[in-house]
C-alpha cells in the first residue's frame, strides 16, 4: 500500500492506545518507516532514459521490509519514547502491521509482487507473499485510505488532536476547531 495509507494506518493504530504525543508519532512513524526503501523512486525516475540508469528503487524496494529493520527501529523508538516499553513494542507491531498491508495490497502496475523478505540480509528463505494480492492502486487500498481518513477526522474532533500535532500544534488545534464548528452536535454530551 502506498506511504499514505500506511500513516493513517499506524495513526489510528496509535490512537487506539493511552500515548503521549512524542509516543503516538513515533507509532505513527513505524508504520511509514519500512517505505524509506522506496525512495530510490526518485533517482531511478530522473535517469530513467539516461545512458546509465540508476535502478535503485528496482534494486532496493522492500530491502527494508524485515525483521531486523523492524528490530532497529523499535529500539530507536524504544530510545526515544516517554513510555519506553509500551512504545517500543507498539512500533514493532506497528512495523508488522505496514508488511501485512503490503502483503495484502501492494502488486505493483506490471504484476510484481514485491515479495517481503522478512528475514533478510541474514536469509532469503523466507519470502511472504499471498496469491490474492491486490493492486498498489485498486479499490481495497482507496477504500481503507478513506476509511482511515474519515476515523483520522473523527479521532480529531472527539479527542482534539490530529497528526498535524507532528509538524505544527497551530494548525492542529486550527482543524480540531473547524471540525468542531461544523460538527458541533453532541459534544458536550461526549465529554462528559
Ligand atoms: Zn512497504
Amino acid at each position: 500500500m502506498s506511504p499514505f495509507t500506511h500513516f493513517f494506518t499506524g495513526w489510528v493504530f496509535a490512537n487506539c492506545f493511552d500515548l503521549g504525543r512524542k509516543d503516538r508519532a513515533l507509532v505513527t512513524l513505524a508504520c511509514v518507516v519500512p517505505d524509506v526503501d522506496g525512495l530510490g523512486i526518485i533517482p531511478e525516475i530522473f535517469t530513467r532514459n539516461s545512458a546509465h540508469p540508476l535502478l535503485w528503487f528496482s534494486l532496493y524496494h522492500h530491502s527494508l521490509h524485515n525483521l531486523a529493520f523492524a528490530l532497529v527501529i523499535a529500539a530507536i523508538a524504544f530510545a526515544l519514547a516517554a513510555q519506553k516499553w509500551k512504545t517500543g513494542l507498539l512500533a514493532l507491531l506497528s512495523f508488522h502491521i505496514h508488511l501485512f498491508e503490503d502483503v495484502l495490497g501492494s502488486r505493483g502496475p506490471e504484476g510484481y509482487q514485491w515479495p517481503i523478505p522478512y528475514l533478510a540480509p541474514f536469509s532469503s528463505s523466507l519470502q511472504l507473499v499471498w496469491r490474492g494480492q491486490w493492486g498498489l492502486n485498486a479499490w481495497p487500498n482507496i477504500v481503507i485510505t478513506i476509511v482511515l481518513l474519515l476515523i483520522t477526522l473523527w479521532l480529531a474532533w472527539r479527542r482534539g488532536f490530529s497528526p498535524l500535532e507532528m509538524v505544527s500544534a497551530k494548525a492542529d488545534s486550527g482543524l480540531v476547531a473547524a471540525l468542531r464548528r461544523r460538527y458541533p452536535s453532541n459534544l458536550k454530551n461526549l465529554e462528559g
